[in-house]
């Protein structure tokens, strides 16, 4: 099939060990790779998916459901099975969630192509069609939509739930409520618009404990630990200082000698430095600041100032939590203490060190309608506060993008058999053969209720068989299968909710992604180097040097 080379008499215009495949060759290895892909989530999609254990190089282990995670850990080579491991990713940044549903919508958009192919539809033709389709599919879940805002907090449980359900993760019901509080109390309203920044909610996890020990602090939790031993662990009515600026006698740029003759001078020069740092306290004591959070370091004599002062200080802490705890407190921070004033200051209930699983942690608390929170994830083993940690992120994910957009979708398949319904309707219309991709286009989006059927234990052709039945009826836009009783009814009522947005990104990244590996009739290799060549390339020998 594949290598052109060595052929007497060919012109030869590529390295000797490029590997070349070409038209329907390229086409089907390719669609070969990404159905293989596919094929590795599928068994993780719906409420009653599977788990998978996945073992790096290093030995350390993860186990997930999550298909964006799988894809992310496994090492793939093949350049379109690398395609659908980026289109994964894609979804997962845009809107968090419906990794696993991109992925294998993708695979069977492929594997319904390649039928065509067989056929002997032209690429075009089919292409043409599966956007036609794509863009039909998009109005129908539009147009089946329904809204939801900030007030329906039992819907936005139930979007929630719907996100973590089948992750694995223990005690669903309070993660959810804790989710949908969390990103409420972020939420702004923006030229009448609503705002929901998923990184404004602080998600930290330590192990130990039990998931029910999992709460949210309206504020901020820092990995970090009082400076010095000497500061109360504890403030109550905290003001709060948030600094910039280090803490130290700046060292001089240049290198300056300075002449000392005598013991005094010596004195009389630490104490000037003393001094300044005395001044710098004295002006933090003054504003009324009774805890200080610094970005930069503390010197070790300004510690025992601050400590003397019953001042609580933290220092080095990352730029993005200060940006957190400014949300949250309200404060502002600043860059020289000379410019500290009163109204610079952060509020908060309670400011404590406290030990969260032998480690200590600075919870910065009871904050006064705060823009940012943290969420501390607890669990009695690292995979169960990982998963935990992912299940949350999706959960926070899917309420914002239903926030932000305003309108959701029942799940459990029933979008996918609406679509396929209108888009075989919609096929009739469509003249020539590009009627048959859209045909395709509509075979392929079963596969979504196909395999939660087939997840849950269910007889798929059964399962298919009742929903295109219930579809044909009025009203029915919703009915799904339940894969946890395994019944279909109206998934919407049931609340088994989604963002529009989730599924509307899905067909759009599955059908973009179809397109491109079907676009592709020539893969053009360089030949790997071997083993040996690579790591010269790598490490420079010794004698190098
Ligand atoms: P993804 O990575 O695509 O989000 P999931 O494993 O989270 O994959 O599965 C999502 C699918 O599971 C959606 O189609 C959703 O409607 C469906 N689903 C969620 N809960 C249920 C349920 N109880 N019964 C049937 N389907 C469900
Ligand atoms: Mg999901």
């Amino acid at each position: 099939m594949a290598a052109e080379r060595g052929v007497p008499g060919a012109l030869v215009i590529l390295p000797e060990k490029t590997a070349r495949f070409v038209g329907r060759d390229a086409q089907h290895m390719n669609i070969l790779a990404a159905k293989t892909v596919a094929e590795v989530v599928r068994t993780t999609l719906g409420p009653k998916g599977m788990d998978k254990m996945l073992v790096d190089s290093m030995g350390d282990v993860t186990i997930t459901n999550d298909g964006a995670t799988i894809l992310k850990e496994i090492d793939v080579e093949h350049p379109a099975a690398k395609m659908m491991v980026e289109i994964s990713k894609t979804q997962d940044n845009e809107v968090g969630d419906g990794t696993t549903t991109t992925v294998v919508l993708a695979g069977e958009l492929l594997k319904k192509a390649e039928e065509l192919l067989e056929k002997d539809i032209h690429t075009t033709t089919i292409v043409e069609g599966f956007r036609m389709a794509a863009e039909k599919a998009i109005e129908v879940l539009n147009k089946i939509a329904v809204p939801i805002s900030r007030e329906d907090r039992e819907k936005l449980k139930l979007v929630a739930l719907t996100a973590l359900s089948g992750k694995g993760v223990t005690e669903v019901e309070r993660l959810a409520e804790l989710c949908v509080e969390a990103i409420l109390q972020v939420t702004e309203e923006r030229d009448g618009k609503l705002k929901a920044v998923v990184d404004h909610v602080k998600v930290d996890k330590r192990i130990g404990g039990s998931a029910l020990d999992t709460r949210l602090v309206k504020g901020i939790v820092l990995d970090k630990e009082v400076v010095h031993p000497g500061m109360p662990k504890r403030i109550e009515k905290a003001k709060i200082a948030l600094l910039n600026c280090a803490l130290e006698v700046k060292q001089t740029e240049t290198k300056a000698k300075i002449r000392i003759s005598s013991p005094e001078q010596i004195k009389a020069f630490l104490d000037e430095e003393q001094q300044i740092l005395k001044d710098m306290v004295e002006q933090i004591k003054k504003v009324g600041a009774n805890v200080v959070i610094c970005q930069k370091g503390i010197d070790d004599i300004a510690q025992h100032f601050l400590a003397k002062a019953g001042i609580l200080a933290v220092r080095r802490v990352k730029e993005s939590d200060m940006e957190k705890l400014s949300r949250a407190t309200g404060g502002k921070i600043v860059t020289s203490i000379k410019e500290l004033t009163p109204a610079d200051l952060g509020e908060a209930q309670l400011v404590e060190e406290r030990k969260v699983a032998g480690e200590k942690m600075v919870f910065i608390e009871g904050c006064k309608n705060p823009k940012s929170v943290s969420i501390l994830v607890r669990g009695g083993a690292e995979h169960i506060v990982d998963e935990a940690e992912r299940g949350i992120h999706d959960a926070l994910c899917v309420l914002s993008v239903a926030l932000e957009e305003g309108k959701v979708l029942g799940g459990g398949g029933a979008p996918e058999i609406e679509i396929s319904k209108t888009l075989r309707d919609y096929a009739e219309t469509v003249g020539g053969k590009e009627a048959l991709a859209v045909q395709a286009f509509a075979d392929a989006m079963e596969v979504i209720p196909k395999t939660l059927a087939e997840n849950a234990g269910l007889d798929p052709v059964d399962i298919l068989t009742q929903l295109k039945a219930e579809h044909s009826k009025p009203k029915s836009e919703f009915i799904g299968l339940d894969a946890v009783s395994g019944k279909i009814l109206n998934t919407l009522d049931l609340g088994i909710i989604e963002p529009l947005k989730v599924k509307a990104q899905a067909v759009k990244s599955a059908s973009e992604a179809a397109e491109m590996i079907l676009r592709i009739d020539d893969v053009i290799a360089a030949g790997k180097l071997e083993k040996e060549e690579k790591e010269k390339e790598k490490t420079p020998s010794t004698e190098e040097f």
